[in-house]
């Protein structure tokens, strides 16, 4: 084939793929434009997931007539002049992209009026070219309006996924823009349904309200009121969730770098680390986090969507968010309180496709009992001491025990029930901490040393732990190819079955020291801990109390399951219908 140039239509068209990808892209730059253009207020609706039409309508300040066309060629931009202009910037959009690309795949309607200005235009876009120009009186603002997406790529089509998806993406991006800018009225209607309505009130909890719904918002802490953090450059801010609320994704993390919503795996790692060790396993908070950076130390130029953005200092960022998150998780974190869900209204969450409600009748949340600024997870392993633990349950009571599994204990402000398993498992945590930062280990000698036989993979694992294992209690010699004598166990492990223990910890293979060793610390304490199930004594029960009254975490297990949880009188009057 000869060289040629490529006609500008099929320039425009190539050009386009990189900026909508699909019907959410459009919805996403129309959003941007409308938030750059300073609007109050911005209104989506889209049919059949964008792919039969998008209209976004904002009261911003409009585009000149004369501009009108100008705005929809290549490279056709008001937010900056020269390439230096990147590196100060205020605005979303710069890339002058958006406009041209959404003509060259779709057919457009514009009208806009200027603010000031007495009248305004409207264009219409076919094929990628105008199709028609006329003038029309309206209020100030703009309203661009999308049909036939992709009808002149099929390729792209075929790439697309049921209309219930597409609007599930389509309600992701408003969702985030809304949170991002609280002081904006969003109402986003699909199929002539409204999923969600702000109120523009510049308050956060408010759209996480319309967007959560009421139980996950009153759940929510102010990153900010716990002294935020970072340095006089970078500003953190936003709202966490409490432990009680959890997602089997991590799609709840929203991160916004100067209000621009980004993608980041390190930073959504920064802020799950926060909550290590208040979260079960293969669970996810939700959380909002606002960075605020010098726009001179960030580049948003790396990716056409703008999702990503290079962040000069990142580490700085990383431990910045890292910590804001967990002042904010250890000033606020709760004993999970029993409360009636009767009262939380139902709210129809705005991205329903991957949102799994959880509405149990009973729910937990509460707020009134402190935990102590220990850290938690394996830094606890480094700043434990012994001036830090801080009596945080109240005196309990011992009341007796149900279904040989939960302590039921009466305390000050109500009704505690405490699940045995997780509690001692919690002390035992703690303890072994202790123990290991004190260098005073109590470990059980083996009367008869014990082979331990293991796999070749095993015993790879078990050869570069030989060390922390010997710190934590646990005596091995080699003993042949693929076998350990085992002379010494931790105490808390005599009598126990130390050997699934120890195969258990050696299936974890790649993880790095200091989780390793946390890792057998928690193994230790749940081989250790009385079992769910098992029945215990009055005094056994009494002493399990005591020690849980010392622990500087006593909400959750060292995986995260709750241990406890508080039926408050106040809350047993309104069952009972007293007050
Ligand atoms: P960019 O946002 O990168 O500048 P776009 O193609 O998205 O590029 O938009 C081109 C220009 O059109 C913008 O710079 C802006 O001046 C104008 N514009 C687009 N949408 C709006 C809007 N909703 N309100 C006011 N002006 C707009
Ligand atoms: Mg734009």
């Amino acid at each position: 084939m000869p060289i040629v140039l490529l006609d500008p239509q099929v320039i425009a068209r190539i050009a386009a793929g990189e900026v909508i990808e699909r019907p959410s892209s459009v919805v996403k730059e129309l959003v941007e434009n409308a938030i750059d253009a300073g609007a109050t207020q911005i209104a989506v609706e889209v049919m059949g997931g964008g792919l039969e039409s998008i209209c976004v309508a904002d009261n911003g300040c409009g585009i000149a007539l004369d501009d009108l066309e100008l705005a929809f060629q290549r490279h056709a931009t008001s937010k900056i002049q020269n390439f230096d202009d990147m590196f100060a910037l205020n605005t979303l959009g710069f890339r002058g992209e958006a406009l041209p690309s959404v003509v060259a795949v779709a057919d457009v309607e514009i009208s806009s009026c200027q603010t000031g200005a007495v009248g305004g235009g409207k264009m219409e876009f076919r094929d990628g070219k105008v199709f028609k120009k006329g003038s029309l009186g309206r209020s100030h603002g703009t309203s661009i309006s999308v049909a036939h997406l992709f009808q002149s790529v099929p390729a792209r089509l075929k790439f697309l996924k049921s209309r219930h998806t597409e609007a599930a993406h389509i309600a992701m991006v408003v969702s985030q823009y809304a949170t991002a800018y609280p002081e904006v009225k969003f109402t986003l209607a699909s199929d002539g349904k409204t999923s969600l309505s702000t109120t523009g009130s510049g308050r956060l909890s408010d759209v996480l309200m319309q967007i959560y719904g009421l139980e996950v918002a009153r759940n929510m802490f102010d990153i900010a009121q716990y002294g935020g953090g970072g340095s006089a450059a970078i500003k953190i801010s936003g709202m966490v969730a409490a432990p009680a609320i959890v997602r089997s994704n991590n799609n709840y993390i929203s991160l916004f770098v100067n209000r621009r919503w980004v993608t980041s795996r390190r930073l959504v790692y920064a802020v799950e680390e926060a909550y290590h060790g208040l979260l079960m396993i293969g669970k996810h908070p939700i959380a909002v986090i606002n960075m605020e950076i010098p726009p001179s130390d960030i580049d948003v130029n790396i990716h056409p969507t703008k999702s990503e953005v290079k962040i000069k200092d990142e580490s700085e960022v990383f431990g910045a968010v890292q910590r804001a998150v967990r002042q904010a998780l250890m000033q606020t974190a709760p004993v999970s309180t029993v409360t009636e869900s009767s009262t939380a209204y139902h709210l129809e969450p705005a991205y329903q496709a991957n949102f799994v409600q959880q509405r149990p009748i009973v729910t937990m949340y509460g707020q009134h009992v402190s935990v102590s600024k220990t850290m938690m997870g394996y830094d606890a392993l480094q700043s434990f001491s012994s001036q830090t633990p801080r009596a945080i349950l109240p005196a309990l009571r011992l009341l007796g025990q149900l279904h040989n599994s939960y302590i039921v204990a009466e305390g000050p402000d109500g009704l505690y029930l405490i699940d045995q398993h997780a509690a001692h498992e919690r002390i035992l945590f703690e303890k072994l901490i202790r123990e290991r930062n004190t260098a005073q280990l109590s470990v059980q000698a083996l009367l008869n040393p014990e082979t331990f036989d293991i796999t070749p993979a095993q015993a790879a694992v078990l050869s570069t732990h030989l060390g922390e294992l010997s710190q934590s209690g646990f005596l091995l010699e080699e003993f042949g190819a693929n076998s350990y004598i085992v002379r010494t166990v931790p105490s808390v492990l005599s009598g126990k079955n130390w050997k699934s223990m120890l195969k258990e910890l050696l299936e974890t293979t790649g993880k790095e020291n200091s989780q390793f060793m946390e890792h057998l610390m928690a193994l230790s304490a749940c081989h250790g801990a009385v079992r769910f199930g098992q029945m215990l004594t009055e005094d056994e029960m009494r002493e399990l109390l005591r020690q849980l009254e010392q622990v500087d975490l006593p909400n959750t297990c060292p995986h995260g399951r709750p241990a406890l949880m508080c039926l408050t009188y106040e809350q047993l009057g309104k069952e009972f219908k007293r007050v």
